[in-house]
């Protein structure tokens, strides 16, 4: 049997890679820094506002990690300092952009200290009313520190998750294809006992999964490069019904090696005996 253990990134890039994430994403970063700014200030209410922040946010993160993609960026590192700088651009623009919007004059380029002098002098006289009285300089300092510390953490925190969790094909130069589902089954042991056994290249807690009776289930994610036809991965999730009777899906062991043969053994455990073999 092949490789065993986790896939980790090789924490290579293409040369053009790192350039046309950057020369891409910070003038995204830009223009969505001001124009969130624009549509939080232009619309009055408080939940339109919120809806725009936090479409601002995900919409930046999803796009950083897309330029990732894009660009072939194996790197880490490079997706989380991308992450972040995006992240302190589109949130320090957005302040350029709202100061742009009460002060006649609108200069461009601000020197922090000034910035914050602007903040604090918006603070004290109320950014915002509730009933006829602006609302505490410390109550809006206190939404301010909740919105910048979201807007960082996840733009830096999230496009890096979804990288590290895409596993990539050194050999073809190609991102694996997406999952197949096989499940749902009834859950076979102690996840951090399976783990363990996986590290060792030990699968055989996995490949006697049986049916399941009730939730919560286990299902296996199965994916492979379809062109080498030589690397295969696995995640084993573990699924949970909610109040509505929907799946929530929590990821117990990611991006696992399996061999060619369990990754056929695999595939399956879920499927009538009768169809075994013919498919
Ligand atoms: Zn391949």
């Amino acid at each position: 049997m092949g490789q065993h253990g986790f896939f980790h990134h090789s924490g290579k890039m293409t040369l053009w890679g790192p350039a046309m994430v950057m020369l891409l994403a910070l003038p995204l970063a830009l223009i969505a820094g001001n124009l969130s700014a624009v549509l939080i200030y232009v619309f009055d209410w408080i939940a339109v506002k919120i809806v725009i922040l936090f479409a601002t946010i995900i919409g930046l993160s999803f796009a950083v990690y897309g330029l990732l993609r894009v660009g072939r960026i194996r790197n880490t590192t490079f997706a989380l300092v991308v992450g972040f700088l995006v992240a302190i651009l589109a949130w320090t623009s957005s302040w350029v952009a709202l100061a742009q919007a009460l002060i006649d004059g609108h200069p461009w380029l601000w020197h922090p200290g000034d910035l914050y002098a602007f903040a604090q002098t918006v603070a004290e006289q109320g950014r915002w009313q509730k009933g006829d009285q602006p609302i505490p300089a410390l109550v809006t300092w206190s939404v301010w520190v909740i919105e910048a510390l979201m807007f960082v953490s996840v733009i830096t925190v999230l496009p890096w998750d979804y990288l590290r969790n895409s596993p990539y094909c050194e050999d073809c130069g190609r991102w694996l294809d997406a999952n197949t589902s096989v499940g749902p089954f009834a859950p076979g042991g102690d996840p951090y006992a399976i783990r363990a056994e996986i590290e060792r290249g030990n699968l055989s807690s996995l490949l006697y999964l049986g049916p399941a009776q009730d939730a919560p289930y286990w299902e296996l994610q199965l994916r492979y490069c379809g062109l080498c036809e030589n690397m295969y991965l696995a995640n084993l999730v573990r699924l949970t019904l909610d109040d509505e009777g929907e799946h929530k899906r929590h990821k117990l062991i990611r991006n696992f090696y399996i061999s060619r043969q369990q990754y056929d053994t695999l595939w399956d455990l879920d499927k009538p005996d009768k169809l075994k073999g013919q498919l």
